[in-house]
């Protein structure tokens, strides 16, 4: 596999927390918080994912304070427009710069029934409207018993990335399930051995070189004392954390694992 240097992705999903307003008060005080500590946001990329009603207002602050955080969507509909009650088209997300929308998170598709099938239009629908996609991907309680770690993120992964390009820019997001929101997060060495077959899915379904450029995020009750575990690993490349990301200090800190704590 060819060697690149990946930038890492430190990813916050808001989940339905803070309304716009907070969301700006947020935004501010994370920019600041960060920009005080020197925080070298070529060397290690920062994005939070507000709820779809934040957007507007994320996207006046950064671009009036020219803040250097990215923002994304924390789902996009497989439809373009048209009499699709609810639903949020990719048009939408990219007129908003929106950079990235997260697609299948594990709530998303145990709470609101998204198949392997639906993940994947909306990928497409995602890389069409020049969004990046944050794929999630990650096995159950269940399945972990049943099946190993690897075998469902595997087939979700490969599930996600049919009919995509091999030039296509994607996040791919390894969470366990039973990580998410727990305080059990999985070891660094669980996610390493799970991101390096995600990267080997990449490489059969997009090719080598989208293998070594595309970033693998671990998420799963990541917070600031385990950040820096999880950064080691080679094949893990950023985080995508939930609670820790409505934080400022806490979420800062994950993001400057390498002053903190060293890696
Ligand atoms: C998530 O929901 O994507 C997540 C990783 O949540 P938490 O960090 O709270 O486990």
């Amino acid at each position: 596999m060819a060697a690149v240097t990946r930038t890492p992705l430190i990813a916050g999903n808001w989940k339905m927390n803070l309304d716009h307003l907070q969301a700006i008060a947020f935004v501010q005080k994370l920019a600041w918080s960060l920009q005080d500590a020197k925080h070298d946001f070529d060397a290690v990329e920062v994005a939070v994912f507000p709820p779809f009603t934040d957007l507007r207002s994320v996207q006046t602050l950064v671009a009036a304070d020219k803040l250097p955080l990215a923002y994304g969507a924390q789902d996009v509909s497989s439809q373009d427009s048209g009499a699709f009650t609810g639903e949020i088209s990719g048009a939408f997300l990219s007129q908003l710069e929106c950079r990235y929308a997260i697609i299948g998170h594990s709530e998303r598709r145990s709470l609101h029934g998204e198949t392997d099938e639906i993940v994947n239009s909306k990928t497409v629908a995602a890389l069409k409207h020049g969004l990046v996609p944050v794929i999630c991907v990650g096995e159950t309680a269940e399945d972990l018993e049943k099946h190993g770690s690897a075998a469902v993120p595997v087939s979700q992964l490969r599930a996600a990335l049919e009919a995509v390009s091999s030039d296509a820019d994607i996040v791919v997001a390894y969470e366990p399930v039973w990580a998410i929101g727990s305080g059990k997060a999985a070891t660094p060495d669980q996610a390493e051995q799970v991101a390096a077959e995600l990267r080997k899915v990449i490489a059969e379904s997009l090719g080598e070189d989208a293998a070594a450029r595309t970033r693998i995020l671990y998420g799963g009750s990541v917070k600031a004392a385990n950040i820096a575990g999880f950064m080691r690993e080679p094949n893990v490349d950023g985080a995508l954390v939930g609670g820790a990301s409505l934080d400022v200090t806490e979420f800062s800190n994950i993001v400057r694992y390498q002053k903190h704590v060293g890696v």
